[in-house]
């Protein structure tokens, strides 16, 4: 039977040891065993069911990953304090010093950071691609190759990576594919196009209420299982466990995420209109004018749309910091990072989160010094939005 991710979550019977609706939140640091034995069982990863320790696994935790896993339609997955806590976790377990890892070019400007200046001190050496080019992809590959890593849809020029044909070259080199999905959740399943490792920053549209960060690992059973092991395992070792205070607010607005999605996906499909009938630079893969529309429509479950995300290039930083301002005061949203709120959001990327990528490669990645990304939020007449952003944009002389 077909199912929808959103649907695999619905059906997961959760609820608490007394039958509460929401399972209680365990605030427990330690476990207490009945007999030494399980204690001993446990530590070798064999009692099932036990708890032990709370940055090795809490039951509340347990509920969101398990939650987080059926969505992704993998075996398990962890939750982590952050979503960088995520990538950084995933990326110290597979690679040691010697190996390489070949990434997109455009990711999360802290994956950047944590791949260009961070992993060459432990001799972990990483070549950037342009991910939409196969065979650039191909031939960065070499014997020392750990993994690939990409963004099912990059940030902030909303490229859309290709993962069947990802996956095809990961498998034929015996190597990981590694996709964060944090733009595209519910959207696409990775794991279902060939990806062996998920990981999210929950901080956005997951969670969607900007009052925490968070992240998650969506793997199999053995990597997640490698991942909490008391003697060699990153998630366990480094630490970089969520408070279980968190993942119970999370796993309540992860049950709301498909209604979320749909709204977010319908205000920027909007809006994308709009901007294409003014005449506006704009990247939105929802229309056919994206280069990697045809690539996400192979991919999408069309229910959820083409995602929250849109960008405008106003040419300057100026131009686009006056248009910015406007916005703020005109109440179309703020001007903050971040995204996957339900209010619109708005930044200009290469001088805030993509800041991190030294301006010579944001030219070579054709990002705009004048791109202003917007996460559209859940306006509920987002006819009236656009007509603010109309006025701020004839006010800049932009339109
Ligand atoms: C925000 C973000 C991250 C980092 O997540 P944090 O929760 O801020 O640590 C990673 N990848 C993408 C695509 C993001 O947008």
């Amino acid at each position: 039977m077909k199912t929808t991710p959103s649907e695999r979550i619905f059906n997961l019977k959760q609820f608490g040891e007394f039958g509460d609706v929401n399972p209680s939140v365990t605030d427990s640091a330690t476990y207490t065993f009945m007999q030494a034995k399980t204690m001993t069982e446990t530590f070798q990863g064999e009692a099932e069911g036990c708890f032990l320790y709370s940055r090795h696994w809490n039951p509340s935790n347990k509920y969101l990953a398990d939650a987080l896993a059926a969505m992704e339609g993998t075996e398990a997955g962890w939750v982590t304090a952050s979503g960088m806590g995520a990538i950084t976790t995933v990326l110290l377990q597979l690679c040691k010093s010697g190996d390489h890892i070949v990434s997109s070019m455009t990711t999360y400007g802290g994956t950047f950071a944590f791949m260009q200046n961070w992993l060459p001190r432990f001799n972990i050496e990483v070549t950037f691609v342009d991910i939409t080019n196969l065979e650039a992809v191909k031939a960065a590959i070499r014997p020392n190759t750990k993994l690939i890593y990409t963004e099912t849809m990059t940030n902030p020029l909303l490229q859309i990576s290709d993962l069947p044909a990802l996956s095809a070259i990961t498998r034929s080199a015996g190597i990981k594919l590694v996709v964060d999905n944090t733009f595209t959740p519910l959207m696409v399943e990775p794991a279902k196009h060939g990806a062996d490792i998920v990981v999210y920053s929950l901080t956005k549209f997951i969670n969607g209420k900007n009052d925490c960060v968070a992240g998650a690992i969506c793997a199999s059973q053995e990597f997640i299982n490698s991942l909490v092991d008391v003697n060699d395992g990153t998630a366990m070792l480094l630490g970089p466990v969520l408070d279980p205070f968190r993942s119970s607010s999370i796993l309540k607005n992860l049950h709301t995420l498909h209604i979320r999605m749909k709204q977010h996906s319908y205000n920027a499909m909007y809006l994308a209109e709009r901007f294409k009938e003014t005449g506006l630079k704009f990247n939105y893969p929802g229309l056919p004018n994206h280069k990697g529309h045809e690539t996400l429509k192979k991919m999408l479950n069309t229910r959820y749309g083409f995602g929250g995300m849109i960008s405008i290039d106003l040419g300057t930083a100026e131009k686009a910091n006056e248009l910015m301002e406007k916005m703020e005061l005109a109440d179309v949203g703020y001007l903050a990072v971040s995204l996957g709120y339900f209010k619109t959001l708005f930044s200009n990327s290469g001088k805030s989160t993509s800041s991190e990528v030294p301006e010579e490669i944001q030219r070579e990645m054709g990002l705009s010094e004048g791109l202003v990304r917007f996460s559209v939020g859940l306006d509920d007449d987002i006819e009236n939005t656009w007509q603010r952003i109309k006025t701020c944009l004839i006010e800049t002389g932009t339109i």
